[in-house]
């Protein structure tokens, strides 16, 4: 099976992200993880609480 993100032949997990499932190869899970740990959810919404 080939990743959905980068292509490459190898073994794949599942990601759900956004309502949509994704098969990735482990180096894109890592950066995939990095990426999303980085912006929370609800980012947008926390900041227009400040005043
Ligand atoms: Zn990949």
């Amino acid at each position: 099976m080939n990743c959905d993100r980068c292509g490459v032949d190898a073994s794949l997990a599942h990601r759900d992200v956004d309502g949509f499932a994704y098969y990735l190869c482990d180096a894109c899970i890592n950066g995939w993880d990095a990426v999303r740990g980085s912006s929370p959810e609800a980012g947008d919404e926390t900041r227009s609480t400040a005043q």
